[in-house]
């Protein structure tokens, strides 16, 4: 039996207990293909839109208990579940191999995001939430204070890229929160979800609290929108425009995760070797299918031809395998329609004119989507991946004359996710840092600073989104704010002219002592 089934992985039993959690009373399913054998791997139910309605009114009827249970049962609800990701590790590996055809390191990056997210909420939710003094209007006359209160319903819908860490970075901070969660999932990772759910369920979240569901995008994943008082949605950016436009409709907020065409900038005083060393990972991690992964370098001219000799000799040295273990540096592309996007773009740059340096070619004696990690010289404007995310492994290096020259490159697109800069100076990166129109920068490393910083906003400038997810700003998405002021009762404020006309000047001394003061 192929190590690649469902049976052989998890066994058939295991599947079914996994896909007993989606809300599904349909018989329709979805056929799910496992990318290292393009074979089937198994049937996904699909959720209607009726499940959605049905899901999201049980979901707020039990989001009263769980909010009310308060943050320090949430807290060691959370923890639980942390210890119980680590503990199933191998499991999610390999379902996250499997359905995804990433490499085992890969997968494990997605189990460390996950795990970190949790602790970080679990442990700072209750104080980022805590009620709150402010400023009052009137020093002394007035006191006030902020308050939160959990938004009911959030809607998440997730991609098949990074189903976990990406559903985690969502979905934990909204329960910490106390709120209930309604969750669409891909079919192509759902496996890997449903299997973190139950750690999450298994460690005491009722399983009302957090609903989940799949079926096609247009019909459940617009249900969640309507059904939800906020979505998240992490996708490409012509869908995150419509649900975007969507939940503004129905004026709820939403925090949009989208493309990117994220530049490398490698300046004139950094190792050339190092660069290309560290370049190749956070180009080619998960076959380019991560939103934060590069697709264009810009070298300065007086390293660029040593820089794209060792970026190429390392490119043709990463092992490229299926298979189950830490063994492989790169694995394979997660479907067809990735891997003829990646063909279409490496194709129509090689016809416009563009040298390949390094891959250029499928490799189906690997497996029916493999594809050779590639990069590409003297891509130009007219070309495909000039432009347009490839979501695939294909990079672009790109000569320049200056610093200035490199940010003015990296800035002229309409996306705006990360950015990544090496140089042998900290302070030469950061500066430029500060001009790149990009929502993360990373220095010396391609995206996994930024990314497994979760104390730390993540999320696009421009077309790549909308709001950011983790940090203080990852939490505050899910709650209401209310202002409670009250008045101290040691001056009566002015209910009639004369006793404005009685009053107005010392308010006007007040105002111009407060400005003296500098108070705010
Ligand atoms: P996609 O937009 O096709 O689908 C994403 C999800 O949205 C899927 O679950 C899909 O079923 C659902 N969906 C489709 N139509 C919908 C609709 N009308 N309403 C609601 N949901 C709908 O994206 P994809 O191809 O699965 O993912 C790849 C894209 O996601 C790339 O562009 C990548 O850059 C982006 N991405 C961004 C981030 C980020 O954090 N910024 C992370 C991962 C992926």
């Amino acid at each position: 039996m192929s190590p690649h089934t469902v049976a052989s992985l998890i066994g058939s039993r295991r599947r079914d207990t996994l896909v007993a959690q989606l809300r599904c009373t349909t018989s329709d399913t979805a056929t799910v293909i496992a990318p290292f054998s393009g074979q089937p791997l198994h049937e996904l139910p699909q959720s209607s839109t009726r499940d959605v309605r049905d899901a999201a009114a049980s979901a707020r009827t039990a989001q009263r208990a769980w909010r009310n249970a308060g943050f320090a049962y949430r807290r060691r609800v959370l923890l639980r579940a942390h210890d119980l990701l680590l503990e199933r590790q191998e499991e999610l590996l390999d379902l996250l191999q499997t359905e995804s055809g990433k490499t085992r390191g890969q997968a494990f990056e997605e189990i460390f995001q996950a795990a970190s997210i949790t602790r970080y909420y679990a442990v700072s939710a209750e104080r980022v939430l805590a009620t709150k003094r402010r400023r009052a209007g009137i020093p002394l006359l007035m006191s006030t204070r902020v308050s939160y209160s959990p938004k009911q319903l959030i809607g998440v819908v997730t991609p098949w890229n990074y189903p976990i860490a990406l559903g985690a970075m969502d979905i934990v901070p909204a329960l910490a929160a106390g709120s209930a969660v309604i969750q669409k999932i891909d079919n192509q990772g759902a496996l890997s979800m449903l299997a973190t759910r139950e750690a999450y369920i298994d460690a005491g979240v009722p399983a009302a609290v957090w609903p989940i569901l799949a079926g096609p995008g247009n019909q459940v994943g617009n249900a969640v929108v309507d059904a939800a008082d906020y979505i998240c949605f992490t996708g490409s950016t012509p869908t995150g425009t419509k649900v975007g436009k969507r939940a503004a409709g129905r004026l709820i907020g939403a925090s949009l995760e989208l493309g990117g065409k994220n530049p490398l900038l490698v300046l004139g005083d950094a190792d050339p070797i190092q660069a290309a060393e560290d370049a190749v990972y956070a180009c080619f991690a998960s076959m380019g299918q991560l939103c934060v992964s590069i697709e264009r370098i810009y070298v300065h001219k007086s390293i660029e031809a040593e820089f794209t000799r060792a970026f190429a000799e390392r490119v043709k040295a990463l092992s490229q395998t299926s298979a189950l273990d830490y063994s492989g540096d790169v694995g394979s592309l997660t479907s067809q329609a990735q891997l003829e996007r990646v063909q279409a773009h490496v194709e129509d740059a090689v016809t416009k004119g563009a040298t390949v340096v390094a891959g250029g070619i499928p490799r189906p004696d690997l497996g029916p989507y493999f594809y050779a990690p590639t990069g590409l010289t003297g891509v130009t404007a007219e070309m495909e991946c000039f432009a347009n995310e490839t979501f695939g492994p294909v990079v672009a290096i790109t000569s320049v004359d200056s610093d200035t020259d490199a940010i003015n490159r990296a800035n002229d697109t309409e996306f705006g996710l990360n950015a990544s800069i090496f140089s042998g100076s900290i302070a030469h990166a950061r500066r430029l840092a500060d001009r790149l129109d990009a929502g993360s920068v990373n220095i010396n490393e391609g995206y996994r600073s930024s990314f497994s910083s979760v104390d730390a906003p993540m999320g696009g400038m421009k077309h790549s989104g909308l709001g950011r997810r983790n940090g203080p700003e990852g939490i505050l998405r899910f709650v209401q704010s209310r202002t409670v002021s009250q008045s101290n009762g040691i001056l009566q404020l002015p209910r009639s002219g004369a006793e404005f006309a009685a009053m107005a000047g010392l308010m006007v001394t007040l105002l111009t002592v407060l400005k003296v003061l500098r108070r705010r």
